[in-house]
C-alpha cells in the first residue's frame, strides 16, 4: 500500500516523500479513507503508531479541497484538542510538515507561555488550530477566536484529558461549535465518561484499533530490579555509569520526585533535566530539545508531561517507580523500541510496588525477568512459624506492606485492552 493509492493529493505526497514516509502505518492505512469519506472516527492507538498523521494527512487534504468563502479571511475550520502542551506544539510541527506544499495555515496555543505570539498568529489567520483546553477557554473568553466555521474536531487522548479534569473545558468549547462536523476521536482507554462522550459526540463512527497495547512491549527488552527500599537512587547512579546506555527516560510518579532525581544524578556528574507540569513552558522545551539533540543523557519525567513526546531513537526507558496502572507501563516503555529499533526497559521495584509488578504482568501475560545481580537486592522474608508472637517480631514487611488504592480510571477496564490479554501467572 501506497499514500498515493490511498488517493492523497501530489503537495501533501511530495511533503510526505521530504519526511521519508514510505508507505502508511496500519492505522493510516485504515483512518485516512474513512477521515477523507467524512466519517467520524473512533480510534485507540499509542503513540508511535503514526497516529497524528493518521488524522493530520485527511484533514489537510480536505480543507485544501474545500472552497473558502472569498473575502473572509482565514477561518478556524478544523480544531484539535490535546492535553499537554508538547503535545499540541508537536502535532503542530508534524502538520506543518505534511502541508508546506499547500496554501493552508496552522497553529498552536498553549498554556504556560506568554499569549502575545498566539494572538499575533491567530490575527493572521489560521485553517487548522491545535490547542490544548485551558488556553483555548482563555482566548475564547476574550472573543479572539470564533469556533463557529469548524468542520472537523479532533479529540486526542481523550481519556488524559479526562485524567487532567479538562473534561468540562472540552465539553464548554464543544457547545461552541456548529453541531454538525466531522469528528475525529482518539483515546487508549475508554472509562465511562470518555464512553458517554463518544455516544453523544460521534455519529456512527468507523473503529480504528492499532496493536492492544498489552502486545506492544513484545520487541523491548525488559528487566526489573527488586530493590531494598531506599535504595532507587543508589541503583539508577550505579547503572548510568554504564556508558553504553546513549540515552533514558527515566519516569518518576511525582514532579517533586522528577527533581529529586535530577539533582542526585547531577551530584555524580550525570547530565540530567526534568520535565513535568510544574516547569516553564520555555524550561520543558529546553530540557526536551537538549534531550534529543544529546546535550543532557537523561531526562527525567512524569506521566504527564512525557505522554505523546516523539523522541527518536531513545534507547532506554527507566522506570524510578512502577505506575499503579498497568497500561502506563506499556505507555512508558513504548517511547523505546520506536521504529523497529531495539529499545531496553528497566524498572526498579521496592516491596510495596510488588502488587504493581503483578497487575503489568498480568497485562503484558508475561514475567518481566529479574536481573538477580545488583548491589541493592530486597531482602525477602520468609515467614518462619505462624505461632510466634507477633510482639517479638520486628521485621514483617508484607504486613505492614500497604495496599495500592484502587484506581478509578482502571474500571472498568477497556474492552480493548481485554482483547489478547493472556493473563498469566508470576512466581514472585
Ligand atoms: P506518532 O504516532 O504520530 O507520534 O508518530 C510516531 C513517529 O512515526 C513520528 O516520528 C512520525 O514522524 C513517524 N511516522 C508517522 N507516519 C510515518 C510513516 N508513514 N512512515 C514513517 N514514519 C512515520
Amino acid at each position: 500500500m501506497t499514500f498515493k493509492e490511498l488517493n492523497i493529493i501530489p503537495p501533501i505526497l511530495k511533503a510526505l516523500s521530504k519526511e521519508n514516509y514510505t508507505s502508511p502505518t496500519p492505522i493510516q492505512e485504515q483512518s485516512i479513507p474513512a477521515v477523507l469519506a467524512g466519517r467520524d472516527l473512533l480510534g485507540c492507538a499509542q503513540t508511535g503508531t503514526g497516529k497524528t498523521a493518521a488524522f493530520a494527512v485527511p484533514i489537510i487534504q480536505l480543507l485544501n479541497e474545500q472552497k473558502t468563502v472569498p473575502n473572509t479571511g482565514r477561518r478556524i475550520r478544523s480544531l484539535i484538542l490535546t492535553p499537554t502542551r508538547e503535545l499540541a506544539i508537536q502535532i503542530s510541527d508534524n502538520i506543518k510538515a505534511y502541508s508546506q506544499y499547500t496554501d493552508l495555515r496552522c497553529t498552536a496555543i498553549v498554556g504556560g507561555v506568554s499569549q502575545k505570539a498566539q494572538e499575533r498568529a491567530l490575527n493572521q489567520g489560521a485553517d487548522i488550530l491545535i490547542a490544548t483546553p485551558g488556553r483555548l477557554i482563555d482566548l475564547m473568553n476574550q472573543k479572539r477566536i470564533d469556533l463557529q466555521y469548524v468542520k472537523i474536531l479532533v479529540l486526542d487522548e481523550a481519556d488524559r484529558m479526562l485524567d487532567m479534569g479538562f473534561i468540562h473545558d472540552v465539553k464548554r468549547i464543544i457547545t461552541k461549535m456548529p453541531s454538525k462536523k466531522q469528528t475525529l476521536f482518539f483515546s487508549a482507554t475508554m472509562p465511562p465518561e470518555i464512553t458517554k462522550m463518544v455516544k453523544s459526540l460521534l455519529v456512527n463512527p468507523v473503529k480504528v484499533e492499532i496493536t492492544p497495547v498489552s502486545s506492544t512491549a513484545d520487541r523491548i527488552q525488559q528487566s526489573i530490579y527488586l530493590l531494598e527500599n531506599g535504595n532507587k537512587q543508589n541503583q539508577l547512579n550505579h547503572l548510568l555509569q554504564d556508558k553504553s546506555i546513549a540515552s533514558a527516560l527515566v519516569f518518576t510518579r511525582t514532579k517533586r520526585g522528577a527533581d529529586r532525581v535530577t539533582r542526585d544524578l547531577a551530584k555524580v556528574n550525570i547530565s540530567a533535566q526534568a520535565i513535568h507540569g510544574n516547569k516553564s513552558q520555555n524550561d520543558r522545551q529546553n530540557a526536551l530539545n537538549n534531550f534529543k539533540s544529546g546535550v543532557t543523557r537523561v531526562l527525567v519525567a512524569t506521566d504527564i508531561a512525557a505522554r505523546g513526546i516523539d523522541i527518536d531513537e531513545l534507547s532506554h526507558v527507566i522506570n524510578f517507580n512502577l505506575p499503579n496502572i498497568p497500561e502506563t507501563y506499556v505507555h512508558r516503555i513504548g517511547r523505546t523500541g520506536r521504529a523497529g529499533l531495539s529499545g531496553t526497559a528497566i524498572s526498579f521495584c521496592e516491596m510495596e510496588e510488588l502488587p504493581f509488578l503483578k497487575d503489568i504482568e498480568k497485562l503484558i501475560g508475561k514475567t518481566i525477568p529479574e536481573v538477580k545481580d545488583h548491589p541493592y537486592p530486597m531482602k525477602r522474608i520468609v515467614q518462619p512459624f505462624k505461632t510466634e508472637p507477633a510482639s517479638k517480631s520486628t521485621s514483617k514487611p508484607e504486613q505492614r506492606k500497604p495496599k495500592p488504592k484502587a484506581n478509578p480510571a482502571r474500571k472498568p477496564k477497556s474492552e480493548w485492552f481485554a482483547k489478547g490479554n493472556k493473563t498469566s501467572k508470576t512466581s514472585r
